[in-house]
């Protein structure tokens, strides 16, 4: 367990430098003596307790064209050098003029904030839509927002910050923005109380994904994967039933459950494009497909099912807004078995270690850092 610090030690015993994972190019992460950040004003120092490594952190290590930009017109997002991490749970530490008592937070609490920090003045902030911000400054890729790999952290002004509930173990707070993401991708699905929704993926953010679905009591809950142990947990997580398309023919039984019609709402969150074709098989006419993944290569499937076809409603999905609230609440209730689901606390020094897990996937659900 960690040791939590209580409020005047915790402000008394800031440091003048700190342990940080720093990006400075694919495959070029460095751990680093940098210095504490102080918080200016509006802004709050934390104190990290847990970091959590996402896929995301594993194709940004390999160098994926999507972050690091490509020849063939894809900008750059990552700003290195910059310290890398969006997931995490910490400790309040420190505010800066005008902070105190933001987000109804004191110096000891426990705390989340979204992954995104919205400008609040482009086009999509100014619609609603402040996940989709211009200029997407999310922790652990651009300048104004380091992030989570280190030490301490510095919550800028215009940061989304969510206290967490006395009573819930804070370590599981960790989990919180990936399940952010479950949340907002069932949102998406709208479910409806007659539908057969299935799940494809069971990995940490698929989990979040049948235990989101669950608390719509769809009439038939679904999960496919292809290790057992994960299609063990999803059932855990409320799934009425799990396939293995390894084992059998995924697409003929969940047919043959619905009257050879298919399911309503398919959500694809395994990253391999076979399961995108499984989905379009699989799903019924006017059926919802959810799109979760982030693919390492283009996708190629018949694009006529979705029109002529199926009449499909095909929906995307990108982070988890207006999710915290409910991903926090998912966790205090105990709707997951999150000491199973955090597979791994690894201190920082083993960040590569805690990388490699990630992506090759086989032997880890959610793997986190203790700096
Ligand atoms: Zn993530
Ligand atoms: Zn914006």
């Amino acid at each position: 367990m960690n040791i939590q610090s209580n409020p005047e030690t915790l402000a008394q015993a800031i440091p003048e430098t700190m342990k940080a994972v720093v990006c400075h190019g694919p495959r070029d992460y460095r751990l680093e003596q940098v210095p504490v950040p102080k918080p200016g004003p509006g802004e709050v120092l934390v104190k990290v307790i847990l970091a959590g490594v996402c896929a995301s952190d594993g194709k940004c290590y390999d160098g994926a064209p999507k972050i690091w930009g490509s020849n063939d017109g894809q900008g750059r997002y990552i700003e290195p050098p910059i310290t890398v991490g969006h997931e995490f749970v910490a400790q309040v530490v420190q505010f800066g003029e005008g902070a105190e008592g933001r987000d109804g937070l004191k110096v000891g609490d426990h705390v989340c904030s979204e992954q995104i920090v919205p400008c609040g003045e482009c086009l999509y902030c100014k619609e609603g839509l402040y996940w989709l911000c211009e200029p997407h400054d999310i922790y652990g890729f651009h300048q104004r927002t380091p992030g989570s790999w280190a030490e301490y952290m510095v919550f800028p002004r215009k940061a989304l910050n969510y206290k967490l509930p006395e009573g819930m173990d804070p370590e599981h707070g960790v989990f919180v923005e990936p399940l952010g993401c479950a949340v907002h991708t069932i949102n998406r699905a709208e479910l409806r109380f007659n539908d057969t929704v299935v799940i494809a993926g069971c990995g940490s953010l698929g989990l979040g994904m049948v235990a989101a679905a669950r608390m719509k009591n769809p009439k038939r809950l679904i999960a496919l994967d292809l290790h057992p142990a994960r299609l063990d947990l999803a059932k855990r997580c409320g799934a009425d039933m799990t396939i293995n398309p390894r084992e059998e023919d995924a697409v003929a039984k969940v047919k043959e459950l619905t009257g050879g019609y298919g399911c309503d709402v398919y959500v694809e969150a395994t990253g391999a494009p076979r399961a995108v074709t499984q989905g379009l098989d699989m799903i019924r006419k006017r059926g919802r497909f959810i799109e979760f993944s982030v693919f390492r290569e283009a996708v190629t499937a018949d694009w006529s099912i979705i029109g002529d076809t199926k009449e499909l409603d095909i929906k995307g999905v990108h982070l988890s807004p207006y999710a915290y609230e409910t991903a926090i609440r998912m966790i205090a209730e105990g709707r997951l078995p999150m000491d199973e689901i955090i597979t791994h606390k690894l201190p920082l020094e083993e960040f590569e270690l805690g990388i490699q897990m990630v992506i090759d996937g086989s032997s880890s659900l959610k793997v986190t850092l203790r700096p």
